[in-house]
């Protein structure tokens, strides 16, 4: 390995938080390889996320600023990242796993010819080459990926690894980058941005989630979850099947192909706990599970189980709490 390159993805002049944890899985990897990590920026103003991650540990910040990167096209994202590529020669190449991360992961490791792992949520060093770790078949097994070709792009899984801690006494160096970019080779352009209304906490935020499946029957009983999860200061959150069947939006699923949350408390009833549920709960530290079926899987993951008709628990837990926490 000779450089670490890191994609320090920003929003409204700030780091997001998928791209703090890159950060600090990049300077703790360079740390014990013992090779330089860089990071590089992109958008309209990159000042401030420019400081922001040479804070982080970046040495060197390879700046990609022009006024038609104001909003995240990846297109045109693309070919920031491509130039950056080209002038760090770094041949790790560090992406936050969230959404916009893994698309541009992909995008660019077909244009380099590199080699793609996503999903990554750790690595091991073999002779200063780093392996990386990432689940698979739900969850249900780990496999280590060595690099096949010269360079690799490497996306992480997002609340997986710690995040860099900012020290703004360090100091670095920031590169402007010169590339061309234009308009008209994005296929797709931002409309109309529409911010998600949201009330509380946000699901992969939440230090409690209370989260409902199938078993509920119907959309009208997560009334009574987001009941719990206020009384918890949590957030509700779901499963596939309860989004399919449009009891709640889309962005509520929990698992594999929804929302990936490191609670403290897992509230988990009536979801049995397929594998590709579980997946995106793998972080959280206490699951209590109500479910009416004693061998849904579910209860093999959780640390308290309730072997019971939520119909009846549900009640009687949020009245309890309620009490307790007036
Ligand atoms: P079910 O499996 O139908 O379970 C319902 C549970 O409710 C049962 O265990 C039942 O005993 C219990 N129950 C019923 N009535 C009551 C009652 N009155 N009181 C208490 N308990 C009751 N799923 C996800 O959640 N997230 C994902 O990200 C995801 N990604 C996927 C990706 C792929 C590629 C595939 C193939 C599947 C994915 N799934 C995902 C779907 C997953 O396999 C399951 O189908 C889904 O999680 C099941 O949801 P469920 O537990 O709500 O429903």
């Amino acid at each position: 390995m000779r450089e670490i390159l890191v994609y320090a993805a920003s929003q409204g002049g700030e780091l997001t938080k998928p791209a703090l944890e890159a950060l600090g899985t990049g300077r703790r990897l360079a740390g014990e390889a013992g090779v330089p990590l860089s990071a590089v920026v992109l958008g309209a103003d990159t000042d401030g996320p420019a400081r922001a991650a040479i804070a982080c540990g970046a040495g060197k910040v390879y700046a990609a600023r022009n006024p038609i990167l104001a909003n995240f096209q990846p297109d045109l994202y693309l070919r920031g990242l491509e130039a950056a590529a080209a002038a760090s020669g770094a041949d790790v190449l560090l992406f936050p796993g969230d959404g916009p991360g893994r698309e541009l992961a992909g995008r660019l490791a077909h244009r380099l010819g590199a080699g793609a792992v996503t999903e990554v949520v750790g690595y091991r060093l073999d002779g200063g080459v780093p392996l990386w770790v990432r689940p698979v078949y739900g969850g249900k097994a780990m496999a280590v990926y060595a690099p096949a070709r010269e360079r690799v792009v490497v996306a992480l899984r997002p609340k997986t690894q710690d995040p860099a801690v900012p020290d703004p006494s360090r100091q670095g160096e920031v590169v402007p980058l010169a590339f061309e970019v234009s308009e008209a080779e994005a296929v797709t352009r931002v409309v109309e941005k529409i911010q998600e209304a949201l009330s509380g906490v946000r699901l992969e935020d939440a230090r409690v989630v209370v989260a409902g499946g199938r078993g509920l029957g119907g959309p009208e009983p997560f009334k009574d979850l987001e009941e719990l999860a206020r009384i918890l200061g949590g957030a509700v959150g779901a499963s596939r099947a309860a989004c399919d069947a449009g009891w709640v939006p889309p962005t509520l699923q929990v698992g594999q192909t929804g929302a990936i949350v490191a609670p403290d408390l897992y509230i988990a009833i009536g979801i049995s706990g397929a594998s590709q549920h579980l997946a995106g709960i793998s972080g959280a530290k206490t699951v209590i599970a109500i479910n009416k079926d004693p061998e849904a899987p579910i209860f093999k993951r959780a640390n308290l189980g309730i072997v019971a008709d939520y119909k009846t628990v549900l009640p009687a837990l949020t009245a309890e709490l309620k009490k307790l926490v007036g």
